[in-house]
């Protein structure tokens, strides 16, 4: 969930992770680009687009805009919580098997969903399990009292026993509350609640809880038809000291929702460090990659270009040593950071060339609905979440107005209409990086292999490799120029495949003005 997580940039350690490459395998052709492995579109529906003119974001909105989605290259769009919930984020739910009016009627979603599959694009939901809104009704039973059949749905304590731990809960990545025990205020029972007090914790050591999980899997997945789940805080199932807990009960999740959907798709959100996350694998066989958002930053601030292939070739040697099955969900941000443009000081330019690193690397990309115009958003939370920017403001029919945004602006960054017009966009360049990562299984499945230019630390240098196919790629990170002699043993890429910002090779001699790429082959 992480609404209000306070993210200690201070992990070089933090991580998730992992690919799926085997450079041994030449069949390259049956190697898809495609879902999992394509590029996947998180979309926060209330500041996405609105048709009915409430200001809100509606399901009827994406609908309109999924020729623009299936245009950008995308194989699958990542929904946060759609279902009804009292805020704003809906990461505290009061009804599973349903969808919030504000967004529209489930008829709405069904059609949405019947267009999506049409454009062979697959739709992934969150779903929150961890706990439930304080006014879900299963919480609002057993608030009632010890006897309530719903008391054991959560979890309960006496007070005397738990004073130790009222205020002492370890500040994690993904909370900044130090209370895990709250006050009902009906006597000497406390109820726990990891985030926040009205968000409290199912009780996962009861089995009628995991069978109402397991049916609400059922629900999405076999009567409405969607093709994957984000399964949120997933390391908090159980509190932390029960890990291998956590660990066993994906695993069943997993085997249950195989038995709905035999290819189901499941993306987990564990939020820490590289020790702590891969023994989720088995159970959660997709994981976000934040160490790739902390590490790829990392490198543009300390304009070290090797930091984030080091990083990553350690991560996935990690994540191959326990599963060769699993996708490395790699993003710039997300919901729960600030946007990375804003992080990368607002500079376009940087932007460009962080899209161009994230598609060049492996993994399977996901990306935050508007980054690809390049939206700006410093947290709170509400700011990293503004509403897209279709248009300029008079011809912007669709632009939500739930909120007064200070970050992406008409003054701070380019609608899309005028970018889609313009080849040196930030969009344009997502939009040709998507489109050659789709059409390359090198991008997607080849092997990731650091290339040393003896040239400037800026320099990023890899290569990608899959059977007989190998591309040389070079990314400039700093506000500089490099030159420099093609490596040794690279002699022979001399075919441009993609340039950017001025980047050129003439007679072996590579040329990389500030923050530019070029990819090459043999
Ligand atoms: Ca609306």
């Amino acid at each position: 969930m992480k609404t209000k997580n306070l993210l200690l940039v201070a992990l070089a350690a933090v991580s998730m992770a992992c690919g799926e490459q085997k450079a041994e395998e030449p069949a390259v052709e049956a190697k898809t680009t495609k879902f999992p492995n394509g590029v996947t579109y998180e979309i926060f529906v209330q500041s996405f687009n609105d048709t009915d003119g409430d200001g809100i974001g509606d399901f009827n909105g994406v609908t309109e805009k999924l020729d623009y989605i299936k245009d950008l290259g995308v194989s699958a769009i990542w929904f946060m919580p759609i279902m009804p919930s009292p805020s704003y984020h809906k990461y505290d739910v009061t009804d599973y098997k349903a969808v919030h009016p504000d967004y529209g009627t489930m008829e709405d979603f069904k059609r949405l969903l019947d267009e999506a599959h049409k454009r062979d694009i697959k739709i992934i939901i969150d779903l929150i399990i961890n706990h439930t809104s304080d006014e879900h009704p299963w919480f609002l039973e057993a608030k009632k009292g010890p006897d309530n059949p719903y008391r054991d749905y959560y979890v309960w304590a006496q007070k005397d026993t738990i004073q130790d731990y009222l205020n002492k809960k370890t500040i994690t990545l993904d909370s900044d509350n130090i209370r895990q025990w709250h006050d009902p205020g009906q006597g000497d029972q406390f109820y726990y609640g990891f985030f926040v007090g009205d968000m409290p914790d199912l009780n996962f050591d009861n089995p009628k809880v995991r069978e109402e999980v397991y049916e609400l899997g059922r629900f999405w997945l076999e009567d409405i038809g969607i093709d994957g789940l984000r399964m949120d805080a997933a390391k908090h199932i159980f509190p932390d000291e029960r890990a291998t807990d956590n660990h066993a009960f994906w695993k069943e999740f997993r085997d249950e929702m195989v038995k709905i959907k035999p290819d189901v798709y499941i993306v987990g959100e564990v939020y820490d460090n590289l020790d702590v996350v891969a023994p989720y694998l088995p159970g959660l066989p997709a994981l976000f990659d934040f160490d790739f958002h902390y590490t790829l930053l990392g490198a543009f601030n300390e304009s070290d270009g090797m930091k984030l292939v080091k990083r990553h070739q350690e991560i996935l040697d990690f994540y191959a040593e326990i599963s060769d099955d699993f996708v490395d969900a790699t993003l710039l941000s997300n919901h729960d950071q600030n946007r990375i443009l804003t992080d990368l000081g607002g500079d376009i330019r940087k932007g460009k060339v962080a899209a161009a690193v994230l598609f060049t690397m492996p993994g399977a990309p996901y990306i935050y609905y508007g980054e690809e115009i390049g939206m700006l958003g410093k947290k709170p939370d509400p700011n990293i979440r503004e509403p897209f920017l279709w248009d300029i403001k008079e011809k912007d029919s669709g632009r939500t107005t739930w909120i007064e945004p200070v970050n992406t602006t008409d003054e701070t960054v380019t609608p899309l209409a005028l970018q889609i017009q313009d080849d040196q966009s930030i969009y344009n360049v997502y939009k040709q990086l998507i489109a050659l990562r789709n059409d390359n299984a090198v991008l997607v499945h080849g092997e990731l292999i650091a290339v040393d230019t003896q040239s400037d630390k800026s320099v990023m240098a890899l290569e990608r490799k899959l059977g007989n196919e190998s591309w040389l790629i070079f990314h400039q990170i700093g506000d500089q120029s490099s030159t420099f002699t093609l490596p040794q043993g690279y002699e022979d890429h001399s075919e441009e495949v993609w340039k950017h910002a001025g980047a050129t090779i003439s007679d072996g001699q590579v040329t990389l003005p500030p923050f530019s790429t070029l990819i090459l082959k043999k």
